[in-house]
């Protein structure tokens, strides 16, 4: 029996690696391995080559494109970020669970290719609240950080294309429920409690666009669009 495909996505700054570390350490997922992707962008402090991602140049990365070595990938943030297609179809194929990592336009592509695939999306409480965890992390210049957080609010209003909603509130609990979701237990849906996504109102954006996300063009203007292969 092939495993199952659970795919996270969250705006930059909610706590995602934050949880797949905890996740992980926890151990109480033991059919879950996590797909390491490749990036051009340099590693962070504390992130290590091999664990948290394979960090290549750029030169690599593309003869990875030419080799069709990528299930999905994109350009984002001026770095590459691409999902090995081989390793993911072994350990599928082996029975395996997979988690793969991955932006928003990521995950709409691999939605595509594995249609039964889980998609998760996982958010901080609040628009200031991830404001304050992408400034204090102090990994991003001033102009990155800016947009990240404009990416934010595109990839907030494609929520309702996930099967999942996760609120990193507390760490512990919201990587209990990821632990919930892997063991095929029900979870929130994205759609749910209008109220809350009122918390990401952003004041120069039309309130309605947040109570009835609409589909959008798969990239937020001025960058450009994943150019992934996707798998027949
Ligand atoms: P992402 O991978 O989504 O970009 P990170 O895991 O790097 O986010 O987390 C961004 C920052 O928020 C980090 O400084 C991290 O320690 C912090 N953080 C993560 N989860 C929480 C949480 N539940 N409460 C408070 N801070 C958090
Ligand atoms: P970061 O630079 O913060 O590690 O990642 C930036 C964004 O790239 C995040 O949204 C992350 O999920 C996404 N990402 C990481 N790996 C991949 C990948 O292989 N494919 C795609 N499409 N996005 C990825």
């Amino acid at each position: 029996m092939t495993g199952s495909l659970f795919v996270i996505s969250a705006p930059s700054g909610s706590g995602k690696s934050s949880l797949i570390k905890l996740l992980f350490e926890r151990g109480n997922c033991p059919r879950l391995e996590y797909s390491i992707s490749y990036t051009t962008r340099p590693p962070r402090p504390g992130e290590v080559d091999g664990r948290d991602y394979f960090f290549v140049d750029e030169k690599t990365f593309k003869n990875l494109i030419s080799e069709d070595g990528f299930l999905e990938w994109v350009q984002a943030y001026n770095h590459y970020y691409g999902t090995s297609r081989d390793w993911v179809n072994q350990r599928l194929a082996a029975g395996q669970d997979v988690l793969v990592d991955v932006d928003v336009a990521g995950a709409k592509s691999l939605r595509s290719r594995f249609p039964k695939a889980k998609l998760i999306f996982m958010v901080p409480p609040s628009q200031p609240e991830l404001i304050r965890r992408l400034t204090n992390r102090r990994t991003e210049t001033s102009e990155q950080l800016a947009r990240r957080l404009a990416q934010s609010t595109w990839e907030i209003n494609q929520r309702t294309h996930f099967d999942f909603l996760v609120v990193n509130d507390d760490l512990i609990e919201a990587t209990r429920e990821v632990e919930g979701l892997v063991a095929g237990r029900p979870g929130r849906k994205p759609s749910d409690n209008k109220e809350f996504w009122k918390k990401f109102y952003l004041p120069d954006q039309p309130q309605d666009q947040i109570d009835q996300p609409q589909d959008q063009p798969d990239q937020p203007q001025g960058q450009p669009r994943p150019q992934g292969q996707i798998d027949k």
